[in-house]
């Protein structure tokens, strides 16, 4: 196989590589800041629900003020009982006396049952904040992990980059020209293999005469079908059997 080939085929296989970890990278920096906002919507949650329990006492503290003001009218209304004239007002006051009593026991009533309420919201309140703390030391936890992924993964891309740059300077510059051509157009393999008269890149065949020659000189050729750049070699496994292994892993 011709050296320019091996470079092409070395630079294939490299960049492909990058594209895979760039591909690893990007999910993890997407995993890395969706963890930042699953523990601010799990804080917001309980804000929400602290506010909420806020608003409870709030509404409890307004029945307070509201049961003082119907004992304050009905303290007013026993006094006047003591400076009754007649029996119609006696008796006037009197139902107005009984009416403010059911009214302060009926209010009293629903402060009780708000209470327990209150009481039950501000117990289940401290498992929320103990569970949203765990929440986020753990949501802290697999930053820290990610994060020392991330930079092992980048010193790699880099070593990578390195790698491709070294590969590069050994092809020629049309070479390479064609090939990012190519890449560009199909994508990720511009450089496809034949075997048994077949273009592993568009997998279709190629014509008898042609791969006779390819088996023949040593040279680049393009496939008829697919314009990919085809090689074929009788080192059967060469770039097939493991196209992905890492260099130097
Ligand atoms: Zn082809």
């Amino acid at each position: 196989m011709n050296e320019q080939l091996k470079s092409l085929l070395a630079l294939q296989e490299i960049e492909i590589l990058i594209d895979h970890l760039q591909e690893s990278l990007d999910a993890l920096t997407r995993r890395f800041d969706a963890i930042d906002g699953e523990v601010a919507s799990a804080r917001k949650t309980l804000e929400d629900e602290k506010s909420a329990l806020g608003e409870m006492r709030k509404a409890y503290r307004a029945m307070e003020s509201d049961v003082q003001a119907v004992q304050a009218r009905l303290q007013k209304s026993e006094a006047a009982l003591r400076s009754v004239k007649t029996n119609r007002e006696y008796q006037s006051l009197l139902k107005e006396i009984d009416d403010h009593k059911n009214r302060v026991w009926s209010m009293e009533d629903a402060m009780l049952e708000h209470l327990e309420a209150i009481e039950k919201a501000d117990a289940a309140m401290k498992g929320k904040e103990e569970a949203c703390r765990r929440f986020e030391i753990k949501a802290q936890e697999e930053k820290a992990e990610l994060a020392l992924e991330r930079e092992d993964m980048e010193k790699q891309l880099e070593r990578m980059q390195q790698n491709r740059r070294e590969i590069s300077e050994r092809i020629p510059r049309d070479l390479a020209d064609k090939y990012r051509l190519i890449k560009g157009r199909v994508g990720s393999m511009a450089v496809a293999l034949v075997k048994d008269a077949v273009c592993r890149g568009c997998y279709l065949n190629i014509p008898p005469q042609m791969y006779n020659e390819l088996q023949q000189r040593d040279d680049i050729a393009y496939c008829p079908h697919c314009q990919r750049m085809i090689y074929w070699t009788k080192e059967e496994t060469l770039f097939e059997a493991a196209p992905l292994r890492a260099k130097g892993a």
